[in-house]
């Protein structure tokens, strides 16, 4: 039986370009930025002040509420200042600077082995809330919450998401090949915490060589009710609803009805994730660091790169080389990834990828010709014609009218679009303009 989910599409996926090359430690620079705010929710509240010292792992910004994350220092040194600096959201957040020494001493107890079979279900999830572990499949959603569902939400299954979907993007694979046990012993925690009985690792079928590897692994761990299933490669497969519907067949309902994975009894969390849960119960290792796709035609020797958080995009760029100027940086992959206006953005917990390209396929916006390739894409089944035209013409009602809430931003509508519509500038703008009617109405 073919694994795959209604609408979505196929996209020429470049891998090749740095699938195979091994994995490159990122040079640490004299200067580190860490965002307070690197996941959703609410920012963290810096803890360090100009001046102070700080060890490799020791907090510096403490989570401020349910929803949030504490970050961490990724170097040693010295706090040069807590101040405003470019963020990846496209403004200037927050953000500690640190000049590192070189010298990586320890925060104490970071690396401190345990096993995590002496460790409590509550136990583990304090480790990976005091971790700073976030979605790092991009959505960037603080891991703790989603191991933590509420008493009437019973989790049966849970999903490792190593579909990497996004075109480009190969830090995924690469973890799948490279750190395979520790990735499913991620994976066997995070069952554990949550409580479900099945395991399933999920990638495409262009990954087949990673199933394979992770089918060995499962048998060596010796893992009972875990598997591996391979999906077809289609984009968006990654997205968690199209995910758990093409591995389990089961609908998550929409966001108007407020549906989440949960609801049907579900649990996903991306490869890396699992990797950086592994590391915080049983290594205590806060996260620091991650894998980062190098890539795109401007990029001389694209890769995939081992980086400390708070790392400028243009460490990474010089150390991979121009092939050519750079006309356009994306950081994520090419389907959903956000552009950036200086190379001195830091490498935050959500950045998958650098994408530097000399020129963007972008054609003159046309009028609509209603060839409804959009809507034969979507794979949310919504008519992105209408959005796009709604929020044109700022009728936010209609675009509500026609769900645009329930829009997951892949890209597809605008990618086939023959008019080159920016359906999905359009779509963004028509839920903030939402958000602040909707936040005006509850008098916020
Ligand atoms: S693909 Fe573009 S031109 Fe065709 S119906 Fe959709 S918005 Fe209109
Ligand atoms: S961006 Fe939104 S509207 Fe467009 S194809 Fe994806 S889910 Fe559908």
């Amino acid at each position: 039986m073919v694994l795959t989910f209604p609408g979505g599409m196929h996209v020429p996926d470049g891998k090749e370009l740095t699938k195979d090359e091994p994995v490159r430690r990122a040079p640490v620079p004299e200067m580190v930025v860490v965002p307070l705010s690197q996941h959703i929710g609410a920012p963290c509240e810096a803890i360090v002040k100009k001046k102070d010292e700080v060890r490799m792992g020791q907090p510096v910004g403490e989570a401020k509420g349910f929803v949030s994350a504490p970050v961490h220092s990724p170097v040693s040194g010295v706090v040069k200042d807590v101040k405003a600096a470019p963020h990846h959201s496209g403004g200037k957040v927050l953000s500690v600077i640190i000049e590192n020494d070189g010298r990586d001493v320890l925060f104490d107890g970071v690396g401190e082995e345990t096993d995590p079979a002496r460790l409590s279900r509550e136990e583990m999830l304090a480790r990976v809330k005091a971790a700073g572990i976030v979605g790092l499949g991009g959505a960037t959603f603080p891991a703790h919450v989603k191991l933590d569902p509420p008493k009437d939400k019973p989790i049966d299954t849970v999903i490792v998401n190593g579909a990497e979907c996004e075109p480009l993007l190969t830090c995924d694979y690469r973890l799948m090949m490279d750190r395979t046990a520790d990735m499913v012993r991620g994976a066997d925690l995070v069952r554990r915490i949550v409580g479900a009985k099945t395991l399933i690792l999920a990638t495409e079928d262009n990954k087949t060589d990673a199933a394979a590897v992770m089918e060995r692994t499962i048998g060596e761990l010796g893992l009972a009710d875990a598997r591996v299933a391979v999906a077809k490669t289609k984009y968006p497969q990654g997205g968690e609803k199209q995910l758990i519907k093409a591995v389990l067949g089961r609908e998550v309902p929409t966001p108007r009805k407020r549906g989440l994975p949960m609801d049907v009894g579900v649990v996903v969390h991306n490869v890396g994730t699992c990797y950086a849960i592994y590391q915080a119960v049983a290594r205590n290792l806060p996260l620091i660091e991650r894998l980062v796709t190098v890539v795109g035609d401007a990029v001389a020797r694209p890769g995939n790169y081992l980086t400390r958080i708070g790392t400028p995009v243009r460490v990474l760029l010089d150390d991979a080389g121009l092939a050519a100027a750079p006309s356009t940086l994306l950081l994520g992959g090419p389907m959903m990834g956000m552009a950036v206006y200086t190379p001195e953005v830091p490498v935050s917990k959500g950045t998958s990828g650098i994408l530097a390209l000399t020129r963007v396929a972008e054609g003159e916006p046309r009028d609509c010709i209603r060839c409804a390739s959009c809507v034969e894409v979507c794979p949310v089944r919504l008519t992105p014609l209408d959005l796009s035209l709604a929020s044109e013409s700022r009728s936010w009602e209609t675009a509500e009218h026609y769900h645009v809430d329930d829009c997951i931003e892949c890209g597809c509508c605008a990618f086939v679009c023959p008019a080159h519509r920016p359906i999905v500038q359009q779509i963004r703008h028509a839920k903030a303009a939402l958000r602040k009617i909707r936040a005006a109405q509850a008098g916020h």
